[in-house]
């Protein structure tokens, strides 16, 4: 069956065409059997594209880029990258491809990118794929966040390919279709940077601008003021993984977005037991990217981002680093903003109680959690149960019962609203062991884990019956040794 004209995918080259320098012209490699195994229709249908077709053999082979309409000209982008502090002056995309881009049906441009499409010019030495396992992993992480109200790439679907994928043993391949407002990174910045090249630096702080920031094209110096957005929506969005409990495992620069939305679901995972210096990634020896470092990590990569843009933001360079300096140095106060409205939220607490108060209060409660190891996202919905005045559960979980109890007290006597609680606490979040019991099931051919799984957590916050063990605590001999990967 051929593209019939209502299933055409009108996609646009705007990154190919405004920025040829990052963009390398390339094919998907081919996928010998390819086999859907999950499809995100409502995404589908807010990207325009019709479900039923993309389950057809040439919707397939648009999601594994092996059948693509004739204008369309697939790139791999170039970038570069900080990756755990140490310099590395060419990544790009080793195993992705950007299709194009489509318009959704808000109007705005998003990018349509494949991941495990095959090796590319950036592949160095890795084999240009991915593995089933890893590819849903990125897809239940990215819809769960999406659904947690936190920006994000999106996930479309993941196809089998077919192919066999060489690691520790031998594993079937897949490919990921991703959609996310752009695929611009710091490392697009410092790639462009490092060339010395200011036409192409100016050329892609307006793509960055035009695509993210419209309203930025009219300050006085549009590119500091667009290294202010980055900053605030960073800001933010580190914010909320704080608040989620979500660790990202990987925040070189080459995996920190322009747009603010979170990307490269690698070795992520949440938190289970509170502790700031949770590490789940094999190859983070040094907890570089522990939960409690992710806000100081994030600034750093910012004032790598700063570093980048500062010929564009003055031409004397002792200047440049004054105006960018004043800029950073206003990332903690909003993280910390973003971080303590997160916090009166999840408390329930009203806008009448100062935010020192809720800082306060908030730490305090850390702290009690980090002495327990108590798990994280489940203790905030025995709080909403406390909110309603039964706080026995929620004392039971501390062992240090007269603080815990005058926690309890102090902030009782704030009147939280148990309701607006229940609107901003999961219930379901992807949590590690259950993850892991449905990719294994999936990798074995049975995808039902994984349905149920998505099931729960795309609808986080409403308890529904029937998903009790989606809502509990990992067993503690799976949260002792679990561990994620990288690059797989
Ligand atoms: P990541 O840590 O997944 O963001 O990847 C870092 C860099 O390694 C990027 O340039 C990727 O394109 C590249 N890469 C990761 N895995 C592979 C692979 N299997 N083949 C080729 N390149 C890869
Ligand atoms: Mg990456």
């Amino acid at each position: 069956m051929s593209i019939a004209p209502d299933t055409a995918v009108a996609l646009d080259h705007r990154f190919a065409r405004e920025l040829p320098e990052l963009a390398v012209r390339w094919q998907a490699e081919s996928a010998p059997d390819p086999r859907l195994l999950v499809l995100n229709e409502p995404l589908a249908a807010e990207m325009g594209l019709d479900a039923e077709w993309l389950r057809t053999p040439d919707g397939l082979g648009f999601l594994v880029g092996t059948s693509l309409p004739d204008d369309a000209q697939p790139v791999a982008q170039g970038y570069a990258g900080h990756q755990f502090g140490g310099w590395v002056p060419r990544l790009g995309d080793g195993r992705a491809l950007l299709l194009g881009e489509l318009v959704d049906s808000g109007g705005q441009l998003r990018d349509i990118h494949l991941k495990g499409s095959g090796r590319t010019p950036f592949a160095r030495g890795g084999d240009g794929l991915a593995a089933v396992g890893p590819m849903l992993r990125e897809y239940v992480v990215s819809e769960a966040m999406h659904a947690l109200g936190i920006p994000t790439t999106r996930s479309l679907s993941v196809v089998a390919t077919g192919r066999k994928v060489h690691r520790e043993t031998t594993l079937d391949g897949a490919v990921l279709a991703r959609v996310a407002k752009s695929h611009l990174r710091v490392g697009s910045f410092q790639y462009v940077a490092a060339s010395g090249d200011l036409d192409v630096l100016r050329r892609l702080a307006d793509h960055a601008i035009a695509r993210h920031y419209p309203a930025v094209a009219d300050a006085d110096n549009p590119y500091l003021a667009l290294l202010e957005a980055v900053i605030s929506a960073q800001a933010r969005l580190v914010a909320q993984w704080m608040l989620v409990g979500f660790i990202h495992g990987v925040i070189n620069t080459d995996n920190m977005t322009i747009s603010g939305e979170t990307i490269d679901y690698g070795p992520c995972a949440f938190m289970d037991a509170f502790d700031p210096t949770t590490v789940f990634s094999s190859i983070d020896s040094w907890g570089r990217y522990a939960y409690g470092n992710q806000p100081t990590v994030a600034g750093w990569n910012l004032a790598r981002f700063a570093e980048a843009l500062l010929p564009l933001i003055a031409d004397d360079q002792d200047e440049g680093i004054k105006l960018a300096t004043a800029s950073m140095q206003d990332f903690p106060r909003q993280y910390t903003a973003a971080w303590t409205a997160g916090m009166r939220d999840k408390l329930g607490l009203r806008a009448a109680v100062s935010d020192a108060t809720v800082a306060e209060l908030a730490e305090d409660l850390l702290e009690l959690l980090r002495g327990d190891r108590v798990d994280y996202t489940s203790f905030f919905r025995l709080l909403v149960r406390a909110a309603r005045g039964e706080t026995g559960p929620a004392l039971a979980v501390f062992s240090d019962r007269p603080g815990a109890d005058a926690w309890l007290q102090r902030w009782r006597t704030l009147a939280p609203d148990a309701e607006a609680m229940d609107r901003v606490n999961p219930v379901y979040i992807p949590r590690n062991h259950l993850v892991e019991e449905a990719l294994a099931a999936a990798t074995a051919g049975d995808l039902e884990p994984l349905r149920q799984l998505l099931a729960a957590v795309t609808s986080p916050y409403s308890e529904r019956p029937g998903f009790e063990r989606y809502a509990e605590p990992a067993p503690e001999e799976f949260t002792g040794c679990f561990q994620t990967f990288c690059g797989t």
